[in-house]
């Protein structure tokens, strides 16, 4: 089975933030672990680049849309990697393929019946790019997003019949509860359904920047429908020379933060089902990093700076901190005093302590080289099926449970130690076998647990793994006993206490 992973492509009009941070680093969590069960991975993120704020920021600017894209674009592209994201494509929506793309599903959904000419009028926020509901305003005419004031527009447009998927909606939330996830999220789904669907243009009239409607070119599509497209065109050119839909599609998880539910919940599979496409299997909406009560939000701006902590404390921390914080899925507080907290006390403390200890003894009391002895089956019955435990939550992308999994077995190790006491035994020759067991058994379940942390922590694993001479990363290799140390070498503390900033 192959796992096809996205992120929701972001909106080039914003800098890179925490949120978008977050999405990303939880993706890439998904697809190592996958990596390491031997499946196929795909890992996609990308940029949205169409629609009425782009056009109206540039034009701010002196500039062409385009010009503002290619430019902020890059600044997304240049997010992944310095958060540790090991994405296999980073699709622009204003690449040449994905628009032909658009155009052949789009056309495929009105040979199918599904658009017809109207007027629509109604409550516009353009930063939204979006008209609102008479239930979605906010007092004054605002929007509860950008708190703004709507404007009335009124349009010639052509309509998408999402009316017709009232039905088959009702019917695929029937059949698939875990079609979107968490259950808080399916139910809010499946409410705004049952509410009755109405429908909705598929494309814009006075707009430019988009992708033309092939019928008619006075019209672009709706930004929106455009973007959702992106998880399925990229497939058709991700791989030069390759069309990988066939393999990949349907998309294993699209993970998505709670204010674009709509459009991936209900539009989205309406779409496909329109065009006679396979529906994807889930849509996993995350919550939300909250910091004194405000969420985070590309337009209300942030305080817990993520790349002032990777240039401080590296992309593992980051990682490691936004995903055992707050329980993936909820929304949670977040605040640089917290991160620090964990940092020492999780990281320092718990992990890098336990791998410089683990690696200290061995040096001292047997030369760096690991005895050949049994393990202790106390400890292997603490670490029986964890590797499949773990798997079973990040299937469900649970991954601050698998996290816990993890780290339970790291503090585990840690008392290890404390009960066992190998200084003392050190002290006396006649224990020399006990000692021996006690190094091995510590060395490998160090080793386990690594493993299973690479997908959150992956250059500090991958170091770990390296000075253990056992580099393997399958997630069978993480059963304990089933890896090989036989010496290890001395290693930089992993998680430093009070790093100096970068270039201090
Ligand atoms: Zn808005």
């Amino acid at each position: 089975m192959p796992f096809y992973v996205t992120t929701p492509i972001y909106y080039v009009n914003a800098a890179p933030h925490l949120g978008h941070a977050y999405t990303t680093i939880a993706a890439d969590v998904m697809a190592r672990h996958h990596r390491q069960r031997g499946e196929e991975v795909f890992f996609l993120t990308g940029t949205d680049e169409h629609g009425e704020p782009v056009a109206d920021a540039a034009h701010a600017l002196g500039l062409e849309p385009q010009e503002l894209a290619d430019r902020n674009a890059e600044r997304f592209r240049a997010l992944a990697p310095r958060i540790g994201a090991s994405n296999d494509f980073f699709i622009r929506t204003t690449d040449p393929q994905h628009e032909a793309k658009v155009q052949e599903v789009l056309s495929q959904v009105r040979d199918n019946g599904y658009v017809y000419e109207g007027t629509y009028e109604g409550w516009y926020c353009p930063r939204c790019a979006d008209f609102k509901a008479e239930n979605e305003i906010d007092e004054g005419n605002r929007c509860p997003i950008h708190h703004i004031e709507l404007t009335r527009e009124q349009e010639e447009n052509y309509f998408f019949r999402l009316s017709a998927f009232q039905a088959p909606l009702e019917q695929l939330y029937a059949e698939r509860e875990d079609f979107v996830m968490p259950r808080t999220r399916y139910n809010e789904a499946l409410s705004f359904i049952r509410t009755g669907l109405r429908d909705v243009p598929l494309t814009r009239h006075k707009l430019t920047w988009g992708v033309p409607v092939p019928w008619d070119p006075e019209h672009v599509f709706y930004v929106w429908f455009d973007a959702l497209l992106n998880y399925y065109s990229a497939l058709s050119y991700a791989r030069e020379g390759e069309d990988l839909t066939a393999q990949l599609w349907p998309a294993s998880y699209h993970l998505i933060a709670k204010d674009i539910l709509r459009f991936h919940t209900v539009y989205w599979p309406a779409l496909l089902m329109a065009a006679e496409i396979d529906l994807p299997e889930h849509v996993f909406v995350h919550g939300y990093l909250l910091m004194e009560g405000e969420k985070m939000s590309k337009s209300l701006g942030n305080v817990l700076d993520p790349f002032a902590v990777i240039e401080r404390f590296g992309a593992d921390a980051l990682r490691f901190y936004l995903l055992r914080e707050v329980p993936f899925g909820q929304d949670g507080s977040v605040s640089t005093s917290s991160f620090e907290l964990r940092y020492e006390s999780e990281l320092a403390n718990e992990l890098g302590n336990l791998a410089s200890r683990t690696i200290g003894m061995l040096d001292r009391y047997r030369d760096g080289a690991v005895p050949a002895a049994a393990l202790d089956p106390a400890l292997a019955e603490d670490f029986a099926g964890l590797p499949e435990r773990v798997a079973a939550h990040v299937d469900r992308a649970e991954l601050t449970l698998a996290l816990e999994q993890i780290w339970q077995r790291v503090k585990r190790l840690n008392r290890y130690v404390e009960e066992q006491a190998p200084w003392r035994l050190a002290k006396e020759p006649e224990r020399a076998q006990e000692l021996d067991r006690v190094l091995a058994s510590l060395v490998e379940g160090l080793r386990s647990v690594t493993v299973l942390l690479w997908p959150y922590l992956p250059t500090s694993a991958e170091r770990l793994l390296a000075a253990l001479g056992a580099p393997e990363l399958g997630l069978s290799s993480a059963q304990l006993g089933a890896g090989e140390v036989r010496r290890v070498s001395a290693i930089d503390s992993l998680f430093p206490k009070d790093p100096p900033a970068a270039g201090a």
